[in-house]
């Protein structure tokens, strides 16, 4: 027999942990992969939710499991927890808010009387709109009831936020949130009775009209929005309406559904639209015929999406920008309906727009190369709660860094290395496309590492987006990586760019070259440049 084939610390089978590292867990898909600490498992929670589940997990699971963190999280430190819900929340790092709600939630409930009360101070900071507000008083109510802190702190919410946006969450939110949401401005505000001082008289009108909206007692100075909104709910003329949404910035939100197709109302309501409102409405602009080549809407559409101060101070995250081009380039909306030719000028400004909307990058000037995951398990569940599958969104980030480091080779692999063209230089809907349909397999993250052996590529660094449910490989990633830098006396870097919110990662923790980041954050572009360039 022989025994280096049956046990050796360079090469073992992905079925098995490596010899010596009680540190290895066994992952969703049977192999063994290092146990993600509970920190770092708690920020891909924050940026990618648990929404859709992943291949093996159910959406139940996976968000049971982060849970689970987050009160590890609370019993190690409950401030730094609540400090990393606010810093993610607020950096707009994360596409989606509600996974920083449901943790602030988790935190005002279950965190130490000091959590609780620094949750419950934070709560302006992520709950930053009254749509977030009314998520988090669902989310809330799992975890305490509604005793006097918690009323105390909603109540200051309407109380401290300056009256102009008060109004406009007035305006905006005048029913109950979406689907299944319970909560209004109206519930919460009889719900929490904040009294505003006597001097206040336009805060305590507009309290007064959201919980009796039949009221009809003329509004004060300072609630001229409102006043506005509500003739805008009368209106039955397009043009009167323009005019009442020009001149008080109304949103789309207060248009009466008959008026919501009219050409002078949408030309109205860009006038003042937000960046991320702009990004979701482009199809039904596109289908009323606003924007065609050569017309006002279209080129005030290219010139915002063109504005990196703009698109900065809207906080819009990239994968909005994505989604954007992926819903408008179809021609047609998802439930049918609408339907529009994309005009090819805009859909450029929204390839541009998507690496704009990253942070400016500095370049680290090494050789990478990208590994993407193509295997079937990358195409299940929903980045950030949306649907884009994992495959995708790792191709349009791996775009990223592929434009700012020359000469980045871009290779994809299932159980085999999958052969690809993509580039930087192709729009990002193409890219899209050609990671759209690949065969699945079976998944082999040593693959990069073993490939660029076998095909002497001098990489500095291996940049892999995956899932990190790897099983099929003959011997394990960071051991691939090992035989990469002794053979070839690169110290070459590894950094695994996990797509879904499991804990698990191929990166070792030990080893100081190799460092996790959090897929579909607006930050890991930079980040990953920092690493790789030595500037961490
Ligand atoms: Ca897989």
């Amino acid at each position: 027999m022989n025994y280096r084939k049956l046990f050796s610390f360079l090469q073992t089978s992905q079925r098995e942990p490596i010899p010596g590292r009680a540190d290895m867990v066994r992952n969703d898909a049977g192999g063994f992969t290092f146990a993600l600490d509970d920190w770092k498992r708690l920020d891909r929670f924050l940026v990618l939710g648990s929404e859709g589940g992943t291949y093996y997990a159910s959406e139940r699971k996976l968000t049971h499991d982060n849970a689970d963190t987050m009160l590890r999280a609370l019993q190690a430190d409950g401030l730094r927890a609540v400090a990393r819900v606010v810093e993610i929340s607020q950096a707009a790092r994360a596409p989606k808010n509600d996974p920083a709600l449901f943790a602030l939630a988790m935190a005002a409930g279950m965190g130490d009387d000091a959590t609780r009360a620094a949750a419950l101070a934070a709560l302006p900071k992520v709950a930053r709109t009254a749509s977030h507000l009314f998520v988090f008083a669902e989310y809330v109510e799992g975890f305490r009831g509604w005793g006097r802190g918690l009323r105390r702190a909603v109540a200051d919410w309407y109380l401290a936020m300056p009256l102009e946006r008060l109004v406009l969450q007035a305006v905006k939110y005048k029913a109950r949130g979406e689907k299944d949401r319970r909560w209004s401005n109206r519930d919460l505000l009889r719900l929490a009775h904040p009294e505003a001082p006597a001097g206040d008289v336009a805060r305590r009108a507009l309290f007064d009209r959201i919980v009796r909206p039949d009221g009809e007692a003329p509004l004060p100075a300072g609630l001229e929005q409102l006043a506005a909104a509500e003739e805008l709910a009368r209106a039955t003329d397009a043009r009167a309406a323009a005019r009442l949404i020009v001149e008080h910035r109304l949103p789309r939100e207060a248009v009466p559904s008959e008026l919501q197709r009219a050409p002078e109302v949408w030309t109205a309501l860009l006038a003042d639209m937000p960046m991320t409102a702009m990004l979701r409405s482009l199809g039904r602009m596109a289908s009323i015929g606003l924007l065609v080549k050569g017309s006002g809407a279209e080129k005030t559409v290219r010139e915002r999406l063109a504005d990196r101060a703009r698109l900065k101070a809207a906080r819009v995250h990239p994968i909005h920008v994505l989604l954007a081009l992926a819903m408008y380039g179809r021609g047609q909306g998802l439930r049918g309906g609408l339907s529009w030719t994309p005009a090819p000028s805009v859909l450029d400004a929204l390839d541009a727009a998507f690496y704009v909307a990253f942070k400016g990058i500095v370049p680290a000037g090494k050789r990478v190369a990208i590994g993407l995951d193509v295997s079937g398990s990358m195409t299940m569940g929903m980045v950030a709660g949306t649907p884009l599958v994992p495959r995708v969104a790792a191709a349009a980030m791996a775009m990223i860094t592929s434009a700012t480091e020359p000469g980045t080779l871009v290779w994809a692999f299932a159980e085999r290395m999958v052969p690809i063209a993509i580039s930087p230089r192709q729009r990002l809907d193409d890219v899209v496309k050609a990671t759209s349909d690949l065969p699945f397999g079976a998944t082999d993250v040593a693959l990069p590492m073993l490939h660029a052996l076998e095909t002497r590529a001098e990489v500095d660094a291996f940049v892999v987006y995956t899932d990190n449910e790897t099983w099929a490989g003959a011997v394990h990633p960071v051991q691939a990586l090992k035989r990469y830098r002794d053979r070839t006396g690169i110290a070459a870097k590894l950094v695994v760019v996990g797509m879904t919110s499991t804990g698990f990662t191929v990166a070792d923790p030990q080893d100081g070259g190799m460092l996790d980041v959090v897929g579909f954050d607006a930050s890991a572009p930079q980040l990953i440049a920092d690493f790789i360039g030595d500037r961490l």
